[in-house]
């Protein structure tokens, strides 16, 4: 069997071919065709000795991820691609082009464990954590696809399907891929990491010291509320979570965002609306309000419009900075897990 070197750094990369006795400017060279030119294949690289191009490919393959299906929205801003990997799993990438440029959702596993009643991720499990080959995949289709238009990836969410946090030390690795001169020398700013709460991989985030925008997922302002509709909240209660994310934000300097998923009848009262300004009360942070996506597996529903800008204004007035989720790609089930769980149905049986 080939040796996948798609997703190995510089390092691991000479490692792996080291039997080749190469000079350190050659392995370079592989590394930017993989990472920069998009070479799927070694008969690509036109600037290496042709029986070099030869001998890799017997060796070594590079694997990329494929397209199963795509989506665009009909206003044409979101389009969400089902891409699949080489053991047939397939994660969902999401393009979401906002006035501030081109953003990338990352997914991070195929399926979820986390089982938050709201998310269509984890409906059936997980399936497995993708490697940081196969987040690199995710980014440079997108890429790819957006070269046509003669566009970049901008910024990156991992708000797509999975919990970073849990697949910790190949997410870090990827991003660190991902920055490297030699693959796309992306920015930590224009990062962004969302997690349900895993404590421990916030405080791990912290000792990075990287300029990484955290994002925490919460969408409750106490335990009682949490612990219904987020199971990881047994494990790590909202005040741990809370106390985290304001020494990230002492730490990094950087504004935390707090999701709040609104969902009627659940989290979306004027109580709750009090509670949590008084949770959040002197953090650097922000509070993103998102009026849920309906999933058809589960029986959670939308509060009004009256009630969603009611919780804002509460927000507002106890100083909370606060912001409606601009809507996009509803009519593509953008929302993470939706796409990846319609695949299956339609592939069951
Ligand atoms: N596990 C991580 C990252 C993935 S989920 C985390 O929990 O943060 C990231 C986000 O997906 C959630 O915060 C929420 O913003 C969004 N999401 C999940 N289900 C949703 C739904 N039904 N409606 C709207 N947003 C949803």
């Amino acid at each position: 069997m080939k040796k996948n070197i798609f997703g190995l750094d510089l390092k691991a990369l000479s490692e792996a071919l080291q039997p080749y006795r190469l000079p350190s400017y050659r392995t370079k060279q592989i590394a930017e065709w993989m990472y920069q030119k998009g070479a799927s294949g070694f008969s690509e690289m036109t600037n290496l000795p042709k029986k070099l191009r030869e001998d890799l490919d017997e060796a070594f393959e590079i694997q990329r991820a494929k397209l199963v299906t795509q989506w665009d929205s009909n206003d044409g801003k979101t389009s969400k691609f089902l891409l699949e990997f080489s053991d047939g799993v397939a994660v969902e990438t999401v393009l979401m082009r906002q006035p501030y440029g081109n953003s990338v959702c990352i997914s991070t596993q195929a399926g979820c464990a986390m089982g938050c009643a709201f998310c269509a991720s984890t409906v059936h499990g997980v399936a497995r954590s993708l490697t940081r080959g196969e987040m690199l995949a995710e980014v440079l289709y997108i890429e790819e696809y957006l070269k046509k238009d003669e566009q970049k990836v901008d910024t990156m969410v991992l708000m797509g399907s999975g919990e970073p946090m849990m697949n910790y030390d190949e997410v870090m690795a990827f991003l660190h891929l991902l920055h490297e001169p030699y693959c796309k020398n992306f920015s930590y700013r224009n990062v962004a990491l969302s997690t349900s709460g895993v404590v421990p991989g916030i405080y791990r985030l912290i000792e990075e010291d990287l300029p990484i925008t955290l994002s925490i997922s919460l969408h409750a302002p106490n335990d009682a509320v949490r612990d219904r509709i987020m199971p990881v909240n047994k494990k790590w209660k909202i005040a741990e979570v809370v106390e985290a994310g304001r020494q990230y934000g002492e730490k990094t300097k950087r504004r935390v965002t707090y999701e709040y998923i609104l969902i009627a009848d659940v989290n979306d009262g004027e109580e709750h609306a009090r509670e949590l300004s008084h949770l959040l009360h002197g953090q650097l942070a922000n509070v993103n309000l998102i009026p849920i996506n309906p999933v058809t597996e589960r029986q959670l529903y939308r509060p009004s419009q009256e009630r969603i800008q009611r919780f804002l204004d509460i927000l507002t007035r106890q100083h909370i900075s606060a912001t409606i989720r601009r809507e996009m790609g509803t009519d593509i089930q953008a929302a993470c897990g939706q796409l990846r769980n319609q695949y299956m149905k339609n592939n069951e049986g």
